[in-house]
């Protein structure tokens, strides 16, 4: 138990953050270029947040939140996704009083979900997302989707299937939910309690339920696209000809939904095929009636949350080797008592100028320092002691070549820097 982390969470040992911050870095990177800035939100909100903000028809709301009272009675929630925090502080700081739209990005948030874990499936998860506040047209859901596809191609994945729906907008739907309901009606019975539940209240989330008895009910259920007002209609085109215009592959899937009456129109997923299926790595959509629904203005939104733990299994998985900064560039050898401070001077004259420098605390042999060196794969060792140590000097050791050279200790510095750079 002491020295098992809780069912469902990992560590990321030291050995694996330099992926992590791999990706970080592109998804910095690719949000910037678009306008989006950083935002953190707390790992706790109220718990009201979450179900009228997630929705209380939802799995995430019915089946998965970390929720508990405070030592003062609070009900409060560790954050199940995204989303609804973002748009907390965009209302609570008035951050739609100024230019429109208001672009944001959250990266490496920790989420958690009350999971039966799997593979690639965890009760603390990480997401990278980004939101658009005050764009309706469908060019910012073409923007908001090349986004996601260009984090991933970035960091390195190349079969990437976008698949869209439009779940239309209240009233549109009414008249979809009224089909969907005469359709579910007769196979009530073979439905899972959830879905019973959700059959009066939000039956499009019957769509989206991962039970397999009630997946196989839904062979032949009436479609939200053949039931598009005018705008959602023109909408969902629009979206389709920007993407066009832009060259991404998508295909149309119906299944997908975010059910909720202020989730409306486009929704998307970018899926990955594995070996034992396709896996989502991101999902997105857009809400326009959520910012409102949680008692700020009628703003329009869109984003888009994405896992990173799948995103670096799928890397792993796929043979894409991220770039790993080396830990060292060069390793202080020193040899003999005499030699220990003036090694600790070099080695923090080093990190002082920016070179990545480990030394020997230890006082062992050279031969045990040396292989030290070659297990940090560093391109350099530099070696203080004895008859330099007396001249003032310096060996330094081409690791690859093995060359050695002698030079002056106050030039060390400046020689070293010379040949890490040139390495
Ligand atoms: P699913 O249908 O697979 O349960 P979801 O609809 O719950 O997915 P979202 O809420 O849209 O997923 O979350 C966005 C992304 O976060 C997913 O596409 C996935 O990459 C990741 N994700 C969701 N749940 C988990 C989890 N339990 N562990 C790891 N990653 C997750
Ligand atoms: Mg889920």
């Amino acid at each position: 138990m002491l020295t098992q982390a809780p069912r469902g969470t990992k560590d990321v040992l030291p050995e694996e953050s330099g992926r992590w911050q791999a990706v970080e870095a592109v998804c910095r990177d690719i949000a910037a270029r678009s306008g989006y800035r950083e935002v953190r939100t707390p790992v706790i909100e109220h718990t009201e947040l979450f179900l009228r903000g997630v929705g209380d028809t939802t799995d995430i709301v019915q089946k998965e939140m970390y929720t508990f009272d405070d030592k003062g009675g609070r009900s409060i929630t560790l954050k199940p996704e995204g989303t609804a925090g973002t748009v907390r502080a965009l209302i609570e700081h008035s951050l739609y009083a100024g230019p429109l739209p208001v672009k944001m990005y959250y990266l490496n948030a920790p989420i958690f979900r009350y999971e039966a874990p799997q593979s690639g499936r965890f009760r603390e998860h990480h997401q990278f997302g980004i939101e658009a506040f005050g764009a309706a047209e469908p060019t910012c859901d073409a923007e908001v989707i090349l986004t996601a596809l260009r984090v991933l191609s970035g960091v390195g994945f190349q079969n990437l299937v976008v698949s869209i729906n439009s779940i239309g907008c209240p009233a549109c739907r009414k008249a979809y939910h009224e089909a969907l309901r005469a359709f579910l009606k007769e196979k009530l019975s073979s439905l899972c309690v959830t879905c019973n539940g959700r059959f009066e209240r939000n039956p499009m989330r019957i769509l989206d339920c991962k039970v397999e008895s009630c997946q196989s009910q839904l062979a032949g259920a009436p479609e939200m696209l053949d039931f598009l007002c005018d705008g959602c209609r023109a909408h969902f085109e629009g979206l389709k000809e920007a993407l066009g215009a832009l060259n991404v592959p998508f295909t149309i899937d119906p299944r997908i939904v975010r059910g909720l009456d202020y989730y409306t129109r486009t929704v998307f997923e970018v899926l990955m095929q594995t070996e034992t299926g396709t896996l989502a790595v991101c999902a997105g959509g857009r809400y326009d009636g959520l910012v409102e629904q949680l008692g700020g203005p009628s703003l329009p939104g869109i984003g888009f949350g994405m896992g990173l733990e799948r995103v670096l299994m799928l890397l792993a998985q796929e043979g894409v080797i991220l770039p790993d900064a080396r830990l060292f560039d060069v390793y202080v050898a020193s040899l003999g008592k005499d030699a220990r401070l003036p090694a600790l001077k070099l080695a923090q004259a080093l990190r002082d100028a920016g070179v990545k420098a480990e030394m020997d605390h230890a006082a062992r042999s050279l031969k045990a320092q040396f292989k030290s060196a070659d297990k940090l794969s560093v391109s350099l060792v530099a070696i203080v002691g004895g008859d330099e140590l007396a001249r003032g000097t310096v060996r330094l050791r081409n690791m690859q070549t093995k060359e050695e050279k002698e030079i002056p200790l106050e030039e060390a510095v400046k020689a070293i820097e010379g040949s890490i750079k040139h390495a």
